[in-house]
């Protein structure tokens, strides 16, 4: 392929696609501000995105062995009872649970993911991307984009203080929150009502939830003024934040406060000094998306495409597999294909769009008043085909978990996959995928 790439940032959603890119053949480079490992927030990952990880690259043994925290779901105090309710990934625990203790558990074949570190998974996901060929680099900042006839041709960036022009013939934004092209273009909308902000802080020597569980789920709880998260994300280190409606940062007596009312085990928890040595550490948490995803020679990619409130930790899910789908999308309509570019970038842009739209509409629902928990489970229900699962609660894992949109890259990867060998064969491979078809409709 003779097409270049340019990807802006390399957090998850940049490394996927750099990754996926040049896996594939493709030549690739990804600009990335800082020097990783750095920090970041959002440690509570989903099962889907890990899958695709391991099959695309094959990092599952590489994940499973940082020595992160596996996660089997997540426990919930929320909604119009008080009593603890969880959501688990296999639907096999739900059985099995109760007479499980935490050894069984881990040496079960359960279905789970991981409460991580950023910096060292996010290290990982770019250093797989230059193992793969990319050109990565770092402490590069991308200052603006350089257009010509309207079409984005490139980036101008900053190394050691001198500027440089760096030409592409397509250009991914994965810039994160910044939204380098969606601000650019002036396409970025929040979503008014779900405005927020984060105060978090490590601490070690936390407890756990009560029962087989304790270390290995993340846990949420409801406060007056918002939500607590309680991600464990090592061995004796657990990540603790809380999110209100608040627009200024939140002290530490009131920090403090919250935490002591909420019942989660902090009791013997000393918290972990961050960068410059003060504990507490603050993100901006509003949901937005753009009016466009994707245009005349660029596509935007994770968070610099859209957002959604972190309640049902989705953001890194919607990263990577958001790269993945990117990169198939480039890899179709610059490679030897030569598919229907604008088609291919309408299909992605449509895929993103519905994945956001799903998870704007429950965590929105989340956030109304008074909602049992079956409510939020046929909430979910309503974004599945019925045919797709069994319960209204395997539904919302179905949803949640990042299962039903990653089925979807898989099938696409695996169409584009088969047409690459019919192609090879000298096979004419609409054909052949007609034929298939209509065997399975007889059939
Ligand atoms: C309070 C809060 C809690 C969250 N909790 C969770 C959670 O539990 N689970 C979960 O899955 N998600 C969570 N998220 C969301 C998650 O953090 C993000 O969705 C995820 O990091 C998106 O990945 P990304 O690659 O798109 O962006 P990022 O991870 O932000 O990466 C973007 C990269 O681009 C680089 N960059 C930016 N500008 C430039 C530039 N001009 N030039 C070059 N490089 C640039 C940055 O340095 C960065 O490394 C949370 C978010 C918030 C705000």
């Amino acid at each position: 392929m003779t097409a270049r790439f340019l990807v802006l940032g390399g957090g998850p959603a940049g490394a996927t696609t750099a990754a996926m890119l040049a896996r594939h053949g493709a030549a690739v480079t990804v600009v990335e501000r800082t020097r990783m490992p750095r920090h970041h927030v959002g440690e509570s990952l989903q099962p889907a995105s890990l899958s695709l990880l391991d099959r695309h690259f094959g990092l599952g043994p590489t994940i499973a062995g940082m020595g992160f925290p596996r996660k089997y779901g997540a426990a919930y105090v929320w909604g119009e009872t008080r009593d603890p309710w969880t959501v688990l990934f296999d639907a096999q625990l739900e059985t099995d649970l109760p007479g499980l203790d935490e050894a069984a558990l881990l040496a079960g074949p359960y279905e789970h993911s991981f409460n991580v570190e950023r910096a060292p998974f996010d290290h990982l996901l770019l250093q797989e991307a230059a193992r793969l060929g990319a050109d990565v680099r770092e402490d590069v900042e991308a200052e603006s984009l350089i257009e010509e006839d309207g079409r984005v041709v490139g980036a101008r960036i900053l190394v050691d203080g001198v500027r440089e022009d760096l030409r592409a013939d397509f250009v991914v934004d994965a810039s994160g929150q910044r939204c380098l092209v969606g601000r650019h273009f002036g396409l970025t909308r929040t979503v008014p009502d779900l405005r927020a902000t984060a105060t978090y802080a490590w601490f070690d020597g936390a407890g756990g939830f009560p029962g087989p569980l304790g270390r290995h789920v993340q846990w949420i709880v409801t406060v007056p003024d918002g939500w607590i998260w309680f991600i464990p994300i090592g061995p004796d280190r657990t990540s603790v934040g809380i999110v209100t409606r608040d627009r200024s940062r939140m002290d530490e007596a009131r920090f403090d406060a919250l935490l002591a009312s909420s019942g989660l085990p902090l009791e013997h928890a000393r918290a972990v000094p961050g960068e410059g040595g003060g504990r507490l550490r603050f993100a901006r948490d509003w949901s937005f998306s753009h009016t466009s995803l994707t245009g005349d020679g660029w596509m935007l990619v994770g968070d610099a495409a859209a957002f959604v409130d972190p309640i049902l930790s989705g953001g890194v899910d919607f990263a990577i597999r958001g790269g993945c789908q990117a990169a198939l999308a480039l890899l179709r309509a610059y490679g030897e294909e030569r598919a229907d570019r604008a088609s291919l970038l309408a299909t992605y842009e449509a895929d993103v769009a519905s994945d956001y739209k799903a998870y704007l509409r429950l965590a929105r629902y989340w956030y109304g008043n008074n909602r049992s928990v079956e409510g939020f489970f046929w909430e979910a229900h309503r974004e599945i085909p019925p045919h797709a699962v069994s319960t209204p609660y395997r539904a919302f894992v179905y949803l949640t978990t990042g299962k039903l949109a990653a089925d979807r890259h898989v099938r696409l990867f695996q169409d584009w996959q088969e047409r690459k060998m019919f192609r090879a064969l000298g096979v004419d491979a609409d054909a052949v995928q007609r034929a298939a078809r209509a065997a399975r409709q007889e059939g």
